[in-house]
């Protein structure tokens, strides 16, 4: 947020107008204070001129001592109103009583050269208060002329009067801001933890939250420039207090879009989460099958012949065969040389490609009721029926030569490639495993007797 919308830049500016209202709460009673001398001074000034004005003066000297509220005082006023009065020679009286000597100190005591331009700053602190206007015009207009002994207790006690509703008024609009205060300071920390919450949210709650960062940005600017153009303070509580209205409906309306984004994302993950369901089940039913379809798979998925899988069904298929019509049947056994040293000269690949290619040049060469598989690895295994021994045997050779002359070629250079094989005839006692295995052994002697060549067992 920028530093005009920053809620602790607008809690220091409440602050410092607190701040303001407190000092001058100050002022009011230093003010206060200095009446209070004033009136002290007076009442000693005044005290022995008359027994019932003295005893009246000592009560209003009790009352400042501790601190008289201003009806404690409104109640002193008449008796000591009174009490001054009785000083005062009747209307009609001999003539010489007007000018009595102790009147005459009694009027230039009021008019003490201290006493007005107190009373002048006071009136002038009480006039900024609108609503005490009018008093404080009566009280000057008492003030214009010279001050007699008789108006001063009326006076004086006018002006404590105004003095504590202006204080009393004081403290009211100070709680009021305090209050106010407290309650906006709340709201912002709502909208802060509002804001803070939906910050990490997704798109369209970041959007919710946008709308109402902008609309808080205007309340809080605007609430700022009313602050800042308006002196009045009850304008000022006023205007905010609407602007915290507007804050307020603002957070509803985000309330109310948040649910309904809310709720609307809520069914759309229990869609997504029962479509996840689904397909995981989907998935996993195809997994199985294709395990299974690999299983029972008889292709092999690099040579695309037979695997080892539809050997072991064939071969038990021509052995049933064998026994029941005694045709001669051959097995051989094949294996590439030195195959090792392809993979590890020339790379993996190359060795797939050579696998390709023999198993492409075996199932191009057999006849059609032949059968050849890829048994394993670089290992292949052809069933001959119909064939006997000898012929398989040269069969197997021609199957050797060919593959020997094929030309390959790895990075440029040409590689020689050879099989060597084992190859026997099914015997009436044979099982699947002896009749391999026997091809096997003659495969065995060939690799030992120097590969590339074809070994009858
Ligand atoms: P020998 O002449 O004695 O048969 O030697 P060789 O290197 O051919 O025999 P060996 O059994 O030591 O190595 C066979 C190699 O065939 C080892 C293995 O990594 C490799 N091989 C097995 N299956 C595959 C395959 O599908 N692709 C490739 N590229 N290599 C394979
Ligand atoms: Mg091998
Ligand atoms: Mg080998």
């Amino acid at each position: 947020m920028t530093t005009a919308t920053d809620p602790d830049h607008w809690r220091k500016k409440y602050f410092d107008s607190l701040d303001k209202l407190e000092s001058e709460k100050l002022q009011f009673r230093a003010i206060e204070t200095a009446l209070k001398r004033l009136v002290g001074r007076l009442c000693t000034a005044a005290i022995g001129l008359a027994p019932q004005l003295d005893q009246q003066i000592r009560n209003l000297q009790a009352l400042i001592r501790r601190e008289a509220t201003a009806e404690e005082l409104e109640r002193l006023t008449p008796a000591l109103t009174e009490a001054i009065g009785a000083l005062d020679p009747p209307i009609g009286a001999a003539p010489g009583a007007a000018h009595e000597p102790i009147d005459t100190a009694h009027e230039a005591t009021v008019e003490d050269s201290r006493l007005r331009p107190i009373l002048i700053t006071l009136l002038a602190e009480l006039r900024r208060d609108g609503e005490l206007a009018q008093q404080v015009d009566t009280l000057e207009s008492k003030l214009a002329g010279p001050l007699s002994s008789a108006q001063l207790p009326d006076v004086l006690a006018l002006l404590t009067e105004l003095v504590g509703q202006r204080i009393q008024r004081i403290e009211g609009a100070k709680q009021e801001i305090e209050s106010l205060l407290s309650h906006m300071v709340g709201k912002l920390d709502e909208i802060g933890k509002f804001v803070a919450e939906q910050h990490h949210s997704q798109s369209q709650s970041q959007a919710n939250s946008d709308t109402l960062n902008t609309q808080l940005v205007g309340e809080i600017k605007a609430m700022g420039e009313t602050v800042e153009s308006s002196g009045d303070l009850q304008q000022i509580r006023q205007q905010v207090r609407r602007r915290l209205d507007t804050i307020d409906r603002h957070l509803q309306e985000f309330r109310q879009r948040e649910a309904t984004f809310v709720a609307a994302n809520r069914a759309r993950s229990e869609q997504m989460r029962s479509r996840i369901f689904e397909l995981e089940a989907e998935a996993k039913r195809l997994h199985t099958q294709l395990q299974d379809e690999r299983r029972l798979s008889t292709i092999d998925a690099l040579t695309r012949i037979p695997n080892r899988l539809a050997y072991e069904k064939r071969i038990e298929e021509e052995l049933h065969r064998w026994r029941r019509f005694k045709q001669p049947t051959c097995l051989a056994v094949w294996d590439v040389d030195h195959f090792k040293r392809i993979n590890d000269t020339y790379g993996h690949r190359a060795g797939d490609r050579v696998l390709q290619v023999v198993a492409e040049c075996f199932a191009g060469r057999i006849r059609n009721t032949d059968f050849v598989a890829r048994y394993g690895g670089e290992e292949f295994v052809m069933i001959l029926p119909g064939t006997q021994l000898a012929d398989a045997t040269q069969l197997s050779e021609k199957m050797r030569l060919a593959i020997a002359e094929i030309g390959f070629h790895f990075r440029g250079s040409p590689v020689s490639i050879t099989v060597s094989s084992g190859v026997t005839a099914l015997l009436p006692e044979d099982s699947a495993e002896v009749a391999f295995d026997r091809a096997d052994q003659a495969l065995y002697r060939a690799k030992q007797s120097g590969r590339n060549r074809c070994v009858t067992a």
